[in-house]
């Protein structure tokens, strides 16, 4: 049994006991190796957070090094945040420790960088998972929500395909990311066709959040019946293609969120957060755990943080303020309300 392995079995009977302090590591990291974006999308918190506290930069060495002692027990190491992680040099060394650790990599990328160059490189890193991110079905919807063309997005997958049998190994997992508003709901089933005939297996639409009252009025929660009929549109479609479709919800779920059992994000700068929730310095949801200029990734793993969250989810205690309604337990208009 190698080190991811006994990681993971180390997890789950941790987990079946009820452990609140875990002595296996985290699953999963998520890191953003740049803060920096090519797009300026309205749907963005970018367009909106404090520009000064987020400043832009790119993860030095020396984050990288605190990183790679986890690799080979991670089941994952997922690549992106609210910037475009293709810009980042810091990408390919990331890549390449995450390939030398035989941990399996997922990138999340607006696609506009995947040009068969990239796409070469991408593979030959040994990429497994490509997630992007298309909000639309339709040439006007996206220029008017990112400013770039369907075919800039969607072709990305054709060339990684191009690139994979160029190479001689199989495509990485193919996945959209989908911003559900009451502008695009309408394409969704669209998309799921256009997806699958490029080999995109699976699409997870989630709720908008509503970063600047300016974004209120796409919301789905203004006309949750509306939506649920293109939901079922796209989930019939997805169906019939064989793509696994998410859809979100509209209800009060008090459900579970794992993420601090499971994960970590790090920041460009070596911030540790416990959640991908809020990546933003200014966002009052942010859930800030660590800094990697101070303790490792494990000695953040098990900080008081974290703990209290577990505790709470365990029914020990009270969970954390940014918890309490996140859009991550409930899917209500309330808690998709994130104004920065
Ligand atoms: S591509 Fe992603 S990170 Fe960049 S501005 Fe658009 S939504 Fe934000
Ligand atoms: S409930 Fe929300 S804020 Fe709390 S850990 Fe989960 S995602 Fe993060």
């Amino acid at each position: 049994m190698n080190d991811r392995q006994s990681n993971l079995q180390l997890h789950q009977s941790e987990m079946a006991a009820g452990a609140v302090e875990l002595h296996s590591a985290p699953l999963t990291l998520q890191v953003e190796p740049t803060s920096v974006c090519n797009l300026e999308c309205g749907i963005c918190g970018r367009q909106y957070w404090d520009a000064t506290k987020n400043p832009p930069g790119e993860m030095p060495a020396w984050v990288i090094a605190k990183i790679e002692p986890l690799l080979p027990r991670l089941v994952e190491l997922v690549v992106g945040g609210y910037a475009e992680a293709t810009l980042a040099k810091s990408l390919w060394p990331l890549l390449e420790a995450a390939r030398k650790a035989e941990c399996p990599t997922r990138l999340i990328t607006n696609g506009t960088r995947l040009d068969l160059a990239m796409c070469r490189r991408l593979v030959e890193a040994g990429l497994a998972h490509l997630v992007v991110s298309i909000d639309g079905a339709r040439e006007p919807t996206l220029r008017k929500s990112r400013g770039i063309g369907l075919e800039q997005t969607l072709g990305g997958f054709d060339r990684m395909s191009d690139a994979a049998r160029e190479l001689g190994v199989a495509a990485p997992r193919f996945q959209i990311s989908f911003t559900a508003t009451r502008s695009n709901v309408a394409e969704l089933a669209e998309l799921v066709d256009l997806a699958a005939d490029r080999g995109v297996t699976e699409i997870s639409a989630g709720h908008l959040k509503i970063y600047s009252k300016e974004l209120d009025c796409e919301s789905l929660f203004h006309d949750p019946a509306g939506a649920r009929q293109h939901l079922k549109r796209a989930q019939e479609r997805a169906a019939a293609r064989g793509v696994v479709l998410s859809v979100p919800g509209f209800e009060k779920r008090n459900a579970d969120c794992m993420m601090p059992f499971r994960m970590l994000f790090v920041k460009w700068n070596g911030k540790v957060l416990g959640c991908c929730s809020a990546v933003f310095e200014n966002d009052k949801f942010n859930f800030p755990v660590g800094d990697l200029s101070e303790k490792s990734l494990l000695e953040i793993w098990n900080d008081a943080a974290i703990l209290s969250y577990r505790r709470a989810q365990r029914r020990q205690g009270e969970y954390p303020a940014q918890c309490v309604n996140c859009a991550f337990r409930h899917d209500t208009y309330e808690a998709h309300l994130r104004l920065l």
